[in-house]
């Protein structure tokens, strides 16, 4: 079975390790930075295989190199970032699938928060790992695309199987959730869910991995289709996008 581990870095980042030991393969997904990566391998006696890299910010591809140099693993990104993430060994795009040992991983492009954005899907497994498109009741902020597009690139993983579980590169759930709660005052799995995030930071826990089928009760950002929050906004039956434009400038001035 696919183990994975999480490792918390810098201030709120994730680095996920992923083993595959029918045919001991290892990858890790966004590299922030490099020694607890090469401790985590040491300790595990495993050899990096692949870096896979969601989008070229610094949080995300900062250690590829060092991890490159120390281990020779490829690193596998998008193809429309070739010019922005160096030395990239397989460019990939929208539908590419490549294996990690019996694991199957799908590129999916999620363009919103980068132009190059993609995320992937272990499609036996149900495990995405999903950079900085959709955190834990939020979703990655603006910086290149399109209200529009980041709208479709949520429609994408929406449309996964619900049981997926939701690795994201951020613990933001905690700031994600005070805000949801503006728009959902009386939503109660989004108060539950609250209660056991607050918990679980006071024990020093992570809060993801998160679900699509949680994420589809408690994120406001794929819950603009909802009467609830249609109605909170005062915009019943308005499109989408639209909908969704106004939360994501509610949470940047949040
Ligand atoms: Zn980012
Ligand atoms: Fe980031």
């Amino acid at each position: 079975m696919l183990e994975i581990i999480q490792l918390p870095v810098l201030k709120d980042n994730y680095i996920y390790l992923l083993h595959e030991p029918s045919l001991n393969k290892t990858a890790v997904v966004d590299p922030a930075v490099s020694q607890p990566v090469l401790n985590t391998l040491k300790q595990k006696g495993w050899t990096l295989n692949y870096i896979l890299n969601t989008h070229h910010h610094n949080d995300h591809i900062g250690a590829n190199s060092d991890l490159q140099i120390a281990t020779n693993c490829k690193i596998i990104a998008a193809k429309a970032d070739n010019y922005r993430i160096p030395n990239i060994d397989i460019p990939v795009k929208e539908g590419d699938i490549f294996s990690l040992g019996k694991e199957n991983i799908t590129v999916i492009e999620t363009p919103g928060h980068t132009l190059g954005h993609i995320v992937f899907y272990l499609e036996n497994s149900k495990n995405l790992f999903c950079g900085d498109t959709l955190f834990s009741m939020g979703c990655g902020r603006l910086f290149e695309g399109s209200a529009e597009q980041m709208w479709n690139s949520l429609q994408k993983i929406k449309a996964l199987p619900k049981e997926t579980r939701i690795y994201c590169a951020h613990e933001y759930t905690q700031a994600n959730g005070a805000f949801a709660l503006t728009l959902e005052p009386d939503n109660k799995a989004l108060q539950q869910r609250i209660q056991q995030v607050h918990q679980f930071r006071k024990d020093n826990k992570p809060t993801i991995p998160t679900s699509i089928e949680l994420e589809l009760m408690t994120n406001p950002f794929l819950r603009e289709n909802t009467a609830v929050i249609q109605q909170s906004l005062n915009m019943k039956n308005k499109p989408l996008q639209k909908i969704f434009s106004k939360i994501r400038k509610l949470k940047d001035d949040f």
